[in-house]
């Protein structure tokens, strides 16, 4: 029988990739300190779930902690270990709480707060052992939280709440359903015994100090999301990728770029074919209409964005060429209206062929 040779292998360094993402560490600390002030005598917190909603939580988290930023939300248990090599147990909250004792164990083991959204959870917690949590109450959102008439329940007595929160559901929207939320929270907030309030995200930040109570909780508008127009002029681009060309070509009139030809072109072009696609974030509603650059310069795209390359028009750019970078675009609320897709969306699609560098 042949021997496979399973001796271990040094790989090369891999080369520089031919995707770069540039993160503004500086702006997100701005970003946050702008957020802390506009929270009043509240604090604000962080939320760094979804690796840093795209960005990467091992450049995130630096930059908040620099800032001053103590409290750290993640919504799955999966994404504790990352935030765990920056921060101090508690300092972090799991948001989808405990589903089982397994979960509960890990929390226990290693002094990270689940936030707690029912009375089987709240079960749950106190069988696996119990300690410091944080509550959930669901004012208005319908989606995870114990209901209003809830709080009173001896299972909810029982437990150790450091944050009593909730989480508005319209706060990006001028929409009476946030006074609404914010009254019936402070109807409940007696009836469960707890160290802080909280209830505002990025944009219920801009609805108000009256939104801001103990502890805020912005995560989009830390990463350069403009949650609310109050923010516009507030909040920094945080994001900057850039992708390497393959190569340049010339076509002529009549050829077509791309998969089903749906650009072509009548007169001849240069063209150059770069390193990012939809696999990266790159999305379809990217392309026609959209343009990369380089040095001041416009590149078109031309036809359809495939998963892992995209043709752009460099005729009025003659010194583009393999090899080089070009800046893609990044402006978060212009670019989210023209997909019809949410700025968040935007951010966590952020592939991860990047390399991420700030
Ligand atoms: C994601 C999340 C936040 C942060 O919301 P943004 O709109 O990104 O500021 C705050 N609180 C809860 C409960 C969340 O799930």
């Amino acid at each position: 029988m042949a021997r496979r040779a399973i001796l271990p292998m040094t790989l090369p360094e891999p080369p520089p990739a031919a995707l770069r993402l540039k993160i503004d560490a500086a702006a997100i600390a701005d970003n946050w300190r702008a957020l802390d002030r506009l929270s009043g005598g509240a604090r604000a917190g962080a939320a760094v779930k979804a690796d840093g909603y795209g960005v990467g939580v091992a450049h995130v988290l630096p930059a908040l902690l620099a800032a001053g930023a103590r409290d750290f939300f993640v919504a799955h248990w999966s994404e504790v270990a990352a935030v765990l090599d920056h921060a101090a147990a508690d300092q972090i909250s799991v948001l989808h709480g405990v589903s089982t004792l397994a979960e509960a164990a890990y929390a226990r083991a290693l002094g990270v707060r689940p936030v707690i959204n029912s009375l089987h959870q709240a079960r749950l917690w106190q069988e696996g052992g119990g300690g410091p949590c944080d509550l959930m109450i669901d004012t208005g959102i319908n989606r995870l939280g114990i209901a209003p008439g809830e709080a009173g329940d001896p299972v909810i007595a029982a437990l150790d709440v450091h944050t009593l929160m909730s989480h508005l559901a319209s706060a990006d929207e001028d929409a009476e359903l946030n006074d609404r939320q914010l009254a019936c929270f402070h109807r409940i907030k007696a009836q469960v015994k707890h160290r802080d309030l909280s209830i505002a995200n990025s944009a219920g930040i801009a609805l108000g100090a009256n939104f801001a109570l103990d502890l805020t909780r912005p995560g989009v508008a830390l990463y350069g999301g403009i949650a609310r127009r109050e923010l516009a002029g507030v909040i920094r681009q945080v994001v900057y990728p850039q992708a390497m060309v393959l190569q340049r070509r010339r076509i002529g009139p009549g050829d077509s770029v791309g998969y089903n030809a749906t650009f072509t072109a009548n007169a001849p072009l240069e063209v150059a074919t770069v390193a990012i696609g939809y696999a990266d974030g790159f999305l379809r509603c990217r392309g026609p209409g959209f343009a990369m650059h380089h040095h001041g310069y416009d590149l078109p795209v031309l036809g359809r964005v495939s998963m892992d390359m995209t043709v752009v028009d460099c005729s009025t750019c003659p010194q583009l060429s393999a090899g080089d970078f070009v800046e893609i675009p990044f402006d978060l609320p212009v670019d989210a209206a023209r997909c019809g897709l949410s700025q968040y969306e935007l951010l966590t699609s952020l592939g991860k062929r990047f390399t991420r560098h700030s």
